[in-house]
This record gives structure tokens, sequence and C-alpha cells, in this order.
């Protein structure tokens, strides 16, 4: 292509190569439809990237993939392999100070500190009423507002908020949707997690060949900074002067680019895009040389929104005798507090659970303020059945798709669900007007 000049003409362009951009662009170039991915940045892969650190693979802070979430089905369909291994579902709770057995099932119940007896007995009784709860009835009531008329024990209303955070890293009980986290806690229970072997670039790097060997071409360095009509096509005018045309733009940024876009395209952005909330966590991800404590895999924070996993002690991601701890901090929506001060809390976790973790550290990487999902689905929009549809920019052929679209998923489920429902309403645009 003539770079200042031409602009190329394909069937479709999706901005942006995360997973929800590899998704669509696999998806399109399976059905046969000529498309061109245009990621800003210099790598693929977004959110999920994984860096490989000497012999460690990092993944941008915890990542677990959920068995039967709607991504699955989604990598079946275009022969992706989901390598990885399930974490034990036991661990430690972190109250008061001190480490106690995490109360997940009957024995770690018995024996936990955690709880008093009655505690206990009121655990029992509503494991099971938590698992049969119908979600889609509790969308517009909040975690904290289903607490209060739901459980009488404090400990053990702060043990459903940890894993309300735990399913989806979301510190905000007084404005989460109990049906958002009703939905992820039957999808941790119905089949649970994978940490995946090589990090989250293995899915990224086979979505990529996949849209290849279909034809596809998924250009970097690529920044779309404006989309105009022209005639009857969208032009995505890139930040270097080239420019692509086609009649049908599949946006899959977060939101903040998403908006700019469509506002280049001359329309408004839409009410239910204005609202959104990112959800954001402190992590530090760690390459230790040894694991000092072995047994301490995994901690979950009670009355501190904090996590630690040893992800190596399940998947491929360190070498022989090292190991790969994620640790996190679950930042709340509307409070703020210093990095520094959040580090400490975590080395101080750390401290606690792997004593002597300074002495074998090989690869260190803090990210103080990570976006982790663009979308915080509170109660009061409706949850997750309020945010904004794959075909909600009101431009026609202009579609978008992410962690903060569609009715579907949270986190990257959420991802691939709308990059599904995009590249659909694409394909069935072309059907019409092949017909036309
Ligand atoms: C710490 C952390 C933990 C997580 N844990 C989990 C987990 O346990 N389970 C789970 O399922 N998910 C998890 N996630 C979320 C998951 O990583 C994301 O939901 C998913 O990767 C988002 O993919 P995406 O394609 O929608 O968006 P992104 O990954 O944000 O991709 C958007 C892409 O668009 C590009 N872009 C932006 N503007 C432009 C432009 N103008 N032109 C061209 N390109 C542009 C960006 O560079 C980026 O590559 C976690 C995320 C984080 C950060």
């Amino acid at each position: 292509m003539n770079a200042s000049s031409q602009s190329e003409k394909v069937d479709a362009i999706v901005v942006g190569a995360g997973l929800a951009g590899l998704t669509a662009t696999a998806l399109l170039a399976k059905s046969g439809v000529r498309v061109v991915a245009l990621e800003a940045t210099g790598a693929i892969g977004g959110s999920a990237r994984t860096d490989v650190r000497g012999d460690f693979s990092l993944n941008l802070g915890p990542h677990a993939l959920y068995r039967s979430g709607a991504g699955r089905a989604i990598y079946r369909e275009l022969d992706i392999e989901v390598r990885g291994k399930l974490p034990p579902a036991r661990g430690l709770a972190l109250f008061d100070g001190a480490l106690t057995k995490l109360p997940l099932g009957p024995w770690s119940t018995l024996t936990s500190g955690l709880l008093s007896f009655g505690g206990k007995i009121e655990l029992g009784r509503l494991m099971s009423r938590l698992l049969s709860i119908d979600p889609e009835e509790h969308h517009e009531t909040t975690v904290g507002q289903w607490l209060d008329e739901n459980v009488r024990d404090r400990q053990l209303q702060q043990l459903i908020e940890a894993l309300a955070r735990l399913t989806s890293y979301a510190n905000a009980p007084a404005r989460q949707s109990a049906g958002a986290f009703f939905r992820q806690l039957k999808l941790a229970n119905e089949a649970g997690v994978l940490y995946l072997d090589g990090g989250w670039q293995t899915l990224v790097d086979q979505l990529a060949n996949r849209a290849r060997k279909d034809g596809a071409s998924i250009r970097t360095r690529a920044k779309v900074v404006a989309l105009t009509r022209q005639e009857r096509h969208w032009r995505a005018q890139l930040d270097n002067g080239q420019s692509y045309r086609a009649d049908n733009v599949l946006i899959t940024t977060s939101v903040g680019p998403a908006k700019r876009l469509i506002e280049t395209a001359g329309t408004v952005v839409p009410d239910a895009w204005q609202h959104q909330k990112p959800v954001r966590a402190a992590c530090l991800d760690l390459g230790l040389d040894s694991l000092p404590r072995p047994a301490n895999r995994f901690v979950l924070g009670i009355d501190q929104p904090v996590y630690l996993s040893v992800h190596s002690a399940s998947a491929d991601l360190a070498p022989p005798g090292g190991a790969m701890i994620h640790v996190a901090k679950y930042l709340p929506p509307d409070t703020s507090s210093a990095p520094a001060d959040d580090e400490a809390e975590l080395e101080s976790l750390l401290d606690l659970a792997q004593p002597g973790w300074r002495e074998q550290v090989c690869e260190r990487r803090y990210l103080p303020h990570i976006t982790v999902a663009n979308a915080l689905d509170c109660a009061d929009s409706g949850g997750i059945p309020g945010r904004p549809s794959h075909d909600s920019t009101r431009l026609r052929g202009v579609f978008v798709a992410g962690d903060w679209v569609g009715p579907e998923g949270v986190l990257s489920d959420a991802s691939l669900a709308s990059a599904k429902a995009a590249a659909l309403a694409v394909m069935e645009r072309r059907t019409i007007s092949a017909a036309a």
C-alpha cells in the first residue's frame, strides 16, 4: 500500500489486538471475511500479554481462566488449545494480621480459626443456598445489600466479600451487582479455574496464528486515530498517515479510546458508555529462586483486600525449583491509596506467608494501578445486563467489543463473548448486503 495517500480496502477493520480483537479477527477470517487488525502498541495481546523474563513467564498480574466461562467455548470453536492446571481448592485466610485455614469445605471450615461456632453453622447453611440462587434476580441488588439482608455473622460477611473480590476483582460491595458475583461464583463452583502453562500469551499467539492462517492481517504500531465516513465506507486513519477502508469496523479497545474514536466519527457517545468505572488492582509479580514455604500456596485477605497465589505450583511458569508468585491488592473504585503503601502491604503479606522471600527474588515487577476490567458491574446500572451492547455505537457498521460490553461473562469471558457477538453482526450485515 502507498503509505501516504491511498487506503487499502478490506471487508472489516478490527481496532485493537487484545483478546477481544484477536478473537473477532480469527472468527471473521475463519468465515472468509477479509480482515485487518490494527494494534496501537508494538505487541499484540493487550492485558493478556505474558512477559518472559529469564526462565519465568509473568502474566500481567494473576490470571485464572474460568473453565466453564463463555470464553472456553469460543476457544474450542477456534481450535485454540487451553493448556493449564487447576489450582487446589484450599488455602489460607488472612485475618487480623494472622493466617488461618480458608473455610471452603467441611473439614477446613471445622478446623479454621476464622469463624465462630455460630458463623460456621451459618456458613454450612449458606453454602448450598448461595449456589442455588438465581443470579438473574439480583442484578440490581448490591453485594452489600444482599449480605445485610441474608448473612448475620460479620466475619462470614467479610469472607463472602473476599470471594466477590477473588472472582471478579471488584472491591466495591456497596456498588457491585450481586447478580454479577453470583454468576461468577457458580462458574467457579461448576468447574473451577485453570492457571495456564506458559501464561496467557499462549492464547494470544494461537489466536493470532489462527487468524493469519485464515488470511487475516495483524499490524502492530498501527494506532487508529480517527474514523470517518467516505462514500459508502468507513475510513480508519492511523497515526502514521496510512488508512484502511471497510464497510465494517469493530472497536475492541478499552472504553476511553472507543469513546474518542466514535466521537471522531461524528456521533454522540451513548449514555450507557458514560458511567463506566474501571476495576483496578496493585500487582506484585515475582520470580523466586525457590519457595520458602511450599505449603503456603494461596492466601486470601478477609479483612484486607489482598491476594497471594503461587501460580507456578500449578502451571508451568517457572524453572525447576523456582516459583512464580502473584500478589495483588484489589483497589476500591472511589478512594485512592499511595502506590508505595500498597506495595508495602503486599510485601508484608509475603513476609507472613513466605518469610525469607526477599533473598530469593530473581524477577520483580510492581504494577501499582493496573486496569483489570473496564467496567465495574454496578447494581445501579443494572449489573451485567446493563452494559452497553456490541451494536450501541449508533453508527451503521461500527461495533464494539471488550470486557465492558455485552450481557455475558466478566473479565476475559466478556471480551470473548462480545467479540463473537460483534463478529456475528458483521457476518450478518455481509449476508444481507450480498442478498440485496
Ligand atoms: C491484573 C489482571 C488480572 C486479570 N485476571 C483475569 C482473570 O483471572 N481471568 C480473566 O478472565 N481475566 C482476567 N483479567 C482480564 C483480562 O486480561 C482482560 O479482560 C482481557 O485481556 C481484555 O482483553 P480486551 O481485548 O478486551 O482488551 P485489552 O487487552 O485492553 O486490548 C485492547 C487493545 O487495544 C489496543 N488499542 C487501544 N487503543 C487503540 C487504538 N486507538 N488503535 C489501535 N489499538 C488500540 C490496546 O493497545 C490493546 O492492545 C485480568 C487483567 C488484569 C490486568
